[in-house]
């Protein structure tokens, strides 16, 4: 009997990327110099004052042995103290705060500490694809909720059907967003909040780019609203902030019933994070935070030579202050796949189609403000040699 894979396996969405990964090799192999702003993963490397902090703590024995999983007590006090910082939220750290190998480990294991079989979960679209994967390994079943331009880029949760409704069990959030770049208010938290209250529904998330930003005022979270505590739980990570994507590490936040079960699930997975690399962590979360802002202002910078290079090949780009990547229109006619293989056979210039995050994408595409400034230039100048 062939080995086959599990029903959930094979329950996963396809890989909508195969075609374009096959072209981006095929121009590759013709020679040219592709500029990949496809994937969002941060060029620029990790703060020096985090890498020695790594050293320092990964030479000293004490790290050595299995770390608490669900956090060393003081790095999950150092992340309590943030939230006070800059969002004015007080949390318990021993109950209230859960480390996590990255977030997106969080985000995919979260559902199977709440979801029962047929439980439905509510999850944006276009999205990253982890709330959905995580929902279907846990049993339960997404509904979509589309994010629309003209809602700028929020879910409509209004609309659901009641019926959905009394079988959902989890909503999640991820604002600001990717890939759309769009940013939520604090009362849109409240409604949400108060939503969730009304529907018993747990409030999910993501936050993952609450510092990518070069806005005067931080993005709110859903957990500076009175009461959020009772059904809300924020993802966090240090990957996007501190260029940190390899080092695997984030945190959760919020309900101790719901910090309880996603720690309850993680310690008959996980060991937790290797205590260098809290050591770490703690080092980038409460040293100076000029690199953050600078990185803002960085890809605010670079935001301006993309949205000048588009627009003026004739494209419209979603505004946004938020996040390092820009959600570009496709021209009308065209489909998303066609517009980046198109960017990619004429010009060399790799993005990613909007409707492989989901179906509302299609009509859009994301660029991720990932290379330097002279590459970027380039990219846009070979853009506008293109006619939309
Ligand atoms: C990058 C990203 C994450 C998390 O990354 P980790 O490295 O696992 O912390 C989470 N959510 C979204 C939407 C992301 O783009």
């Amino acid at each position: 009997m062939p080995i086959e894979f599990s029903e959930r396996l094979k329950a996963l969405p396809p890989y909508l990327f195969k075609e374009l990964d096959r072209i981006r090799d095929e121009v590759k192999a013709r020679g040219v110099d592709v500029i990949d702003l496809g994937v969002g993963d941060p060029d620029r490397p990790t703060p020096a004052l985090v890498i020695e902090a790594l050293q320092k703590a990964a030479a000293d024995p004490a790290n050595h042995q299995y770390p608490v999983y669900s956090g060393m007590n003081s790095f999950l006090e150092v992340v309590a103290r943030w939230y006070q910082r800059r969002h004015g939220v007080p949390l318990d750290p021993k109950t209230e705060v859960c480390s996590l190998i990255g977030s997106k480990e969080g985000l995919a294991q979260f559902p199977l500490a709440f979801l029962n079989p047929g439980d439905v979960t509510l999850a944006p679209e276009p999205a990253y694809p982890v709330y959905r994967s995580g929902t279907l390994f846990a049993g339960g079943t997404t509904y979509s909720m589309p994010l629309l331009e003209k809602n700028g880029f929020l879910p409509d949760y209004r609309a659901i059907p009641d019926e959905v409704l009394k079988k959902a069990k989890i909503l999640w959030v991820n604002y600001p967003n990717n890939p759309t770049g769009a940013a939520a208010s604090l009362d849109f938290y409240r409604e949400l909040v108060s939503f969730a209250r009304e529907r018993n529904l747990i409030v999910a998330s993501d936050a993952a780019y609450s510092e990518v930003t070069w806005a005067d005022r931080p993005h709110p979270s859903v957990l500076e609203v009175p009461g959020a505590k009772e059904v809300a739980i924020e993802f966090h990570s240090l990957s996007k902030t501190y260029n940190m994507t390899g080092w695997r590490i984030g945190w959760a936040a919020g309900s101790p019933t719901l910090i309880k079960g996603l720690g309850l699930v993680k310690s008959n997975v996980d060991s937790g994070v290797f205590q260098a690399v809290q050591w770490a962590a703690m080092a980038a979360l409460e040293g100076p935070q000029d690199s953050v802002k600078a990185m803002g202002q960085l890809y605010q910078a670079r935001r301006e030579i993309v949205v000048k290079g588009l627009e003026a090949a004739g494209l419209w780009v979603f505004p946004t202050q938020y996040t390092f990547y820009v959600w570009v229109k496709v021209p009308q006619g065209l489909k998303s796949a066609d517009f980046v293989s198109r960017l990619l056979n004429e010009a060399g210039v790799v993005l990613t189609p909007g409707n492989g995050f989901g179906p509302s994408g299609e009509g859009w595409a994301r660029l991720a403000l990932v290379q330097e400034a002279p590459r970027l230039r380039e990219a846009m100048d070979r853009i506008g040699q293109l006619k939309f």
